[in-house]
Parts: C-alpha cells; structure tokens; sequence
C-alpha cells in the first residue's frame, strides 16, 4: 500500500477499489479509445510529467497549456486553466467535489475514480441455521392456518423475487409461500439477506422451506407449484449450480421421503394456452405478490445505502468521461511516440 498524497502521481491509498464501476467504464469504451479508457482507470494516463521521459521526445515536464512547471494528472484534471472547458461540459469542479467523495481516499478518487468498495450492511447469514429458522417459521404457520385441500391434494406455491435483478452488490431477494386454508389464502415470505441474493436461490429455498415444514406438519401428499423452470429440471436431474449444491441436496432428500410433486406453472398468468389449472395461476399470482412486497421491502430497508453507492457510481463515470478528455490529446501525442503514428 502506497499513499503518496503530496505529489499525486500515486495514490493508491484504498485498501479494496470498487472495481464495479471501472469494469463498466472499460466495457462501454470498448472499440477505439479503450486502451485510452484503460490507461485512465490504472492510472496510466499519460501527462506533460510523464511524456517527460521519454528519451528524445524534446518534452518537459512543465504544462504546455499553461505556465505551471509540472503537468502533472492532478493538475490537468483540477487546476489547468487549458482544461477548463472540460470541467465546464462534464459540469466538475473541484471544490464541489471534495466534501462528496470518500475522505480517506479522496486523491485516488479524484484522479483515478477509485473508491473503496463497497461494504453492505449488516445482515443475517446464509447458512443451514437460518434456512432451519425459516422452516420453523413456515411450519408455526401450517400449524396456525393449515392448508386445506383442493380437488383432494393439498397445493402449495412457492416464489422468489430480487430488486436489482441485474446489480449483484446492491441486488435484494426474497422467497414467498402460498397456500388456502379454509376460506382464507394465505401467504409467508422471508428476505434473504446479502449473501445470497439470486432470484434462484430464493426459488430454491422456497420449495426447500415449504417441503420441509409441510413434511413436518404431517403433510403427506403436498403438491407444490413453482414458477422458476430451473427448479423442475433440476430435480428432474438437470445440472444445477454448484454454489447451492447442499440446498439442492436436503431439497431432492426431502421430496424422496415424501409422495410430494413440484410442478411448474408459468408466472404472471403468461401462457395462457397452456392447460393450467385456474386456481394454481392463482396461488402463482399470490406467491408472486408475496414474494415481491417482501423483496421490496428489504430493498427499502437498505436503500440510504444502495442509493449512496449508486450516486458515488455514477460519480465514478463521470469522472473517468471527463478524464479521458482532459487526456485525449495527450495520448495522441503519446501514440505518436510509441504507437508508430
Ligand atoms: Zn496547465
């Protein structure tokens, strides 16, 4: 770890870099200016400073768009007069900046976009203990409001749900039961917490979960109804992921000791030429509601959070477009030295 502050040609004072941003940076500058784009995430750009070394280039390291004796990045990005304009288009100055990014590392950030990455909040663990308290959970249920028969089967749908689908770090999922007990439909859903957060994984649990408390509520012939086709072709036998191996495992052990089914059924009432049973679109539809409210809320619950990170993300774009600017030139000159132009 190097942390070289007062002359800003390193620094490197984060322990972990939020990587996220940077990947995609580099990857929406793929094509011609990437290896600009490259440079300017590692660090590498180059500056008056730098071009100052290369032997015979007749370069010093003064700026040449202004008077100051060294053209260094800090000084390009923040302080020349010759990249104001830059400033003005990309809407950055300094002084706005300084009170919004991280104090501990605001150099590496201003120069480089390089933020400590992000540490989520606090929040259970995925493990087979929480799982257990789930199945506790769901079972006080069954016990409370029991599920009641439909054309002689007891039917019960499962759902998993994620906010953010598409952003891992900030992604939050939850699982839904579902399930008519007399007159009454009734619905239990749990989040799953940050370390787990696919809708896959809630799909899965949520079919481990209500087995598991069916089979021990007595429940001998459950049918249960999924939505995620994943499910039933794994237990059909189809190659499932490896990261959740042991919950497919205690999943495939429980429905062998019992005489359950776990059927698919299309999700938001899609496929409606398909002949499925109107009351299990239902209970789909029930499950799905469930299992997006509880997800939804777990969001919420952590959104000063993702909302913090997204902003700062958005910074860090920000700044590595206004930076590969300022620098553009610079590198074009630099080709000309080494790139045979
Ligand atoms: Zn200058």
């Amino acid at each position: 770890m190097q942390n070289c502050v007062s002359s800003r040609h390193v620094s490197i004072d984060v322990d972990t870099i939020d990587s996220t941003p940077l990947h995609s940076f580099l990857e929406r500058n793929r094509g011609s200016m990437w290896a600009l784009a490259w440079r300017c995430v590692t660090a590498a750009e180059p500056n008056y400073e730098r071009l100052a070394h290369i032997p015979n280039s007749g370069l010093g390291p003064a700026c040449a768009l202004c008077s100051a004796e060294r053209g260094s990045t800090w000084h390009l990005m923040w302080q020349c007069p010759g990249t104001q304009h830059f400033r003005d288009k990309h809407r950055l100055e300094l002084q706005d900046l300084e009170n919004q990014v991280p104090a501990n590392a605001s150099s590496a950030f201003l120069q480089n976009a390089w933020a400590p990455a992000p540490v989520p909040p606090r929040s259970l663990d995925w493990t087979f203990d929480t799982v257990e308290v789930w199945i506790q959970g769901l079972l006080a249920e069954f016990r409370t409001r029991p599920p009641s028969r439909s054309q002689g089967r007891i039917f019960i749908a499962t759902d998993g749900s994620a906010q953010n689908p598409a952003a891992p770090d900030i992604r939050v999922a939850a699982f839904s039961v579902a399930w008519p007990s007399g007159n009454e439909d009734c619905t239990w859903s749990q989040p799953l917490g940050r370390i787990e957060t696919t809708v896959n994984a809630a799909e899965v649990v949520a079919v481990l979960v209500a087995a598991s408390a069916a089979e021990r509520a007595g429940i001998a012939d459950a049918h249960f109804l999924t939505d995620h086709h994943a499910v039933v072709s794994g237990l059909a036998g189809a190659t499932v992921s490896v990261g959740k191996s042991s919950l497919w495992r205690s999943l495939r052990a429980v429905l062998r000791r019992q005489s359950f089914e776990v059927s698919w059924v299309p999700a938001h009432g899609r496929s409606g030429h398909l002949k499925v049973p109107d009351f299990w679109r239902c209970l789909n539809k029930l499950a799905d509601e469930a299992a997006t409210t509880c997800s939804l809320e777990a969001s919420a619950a952590s959104s000063s959070w993702s909302t913090a990170l997204t902003r700062r993300r958005s910074l860090v774009a920000k700044i590595l477009h206004f930076k590969m600017d300022v620098f553009d030139d610079l590198y074009q000159k630099f080709l000309t030295f080494f790139g045979g132009h």
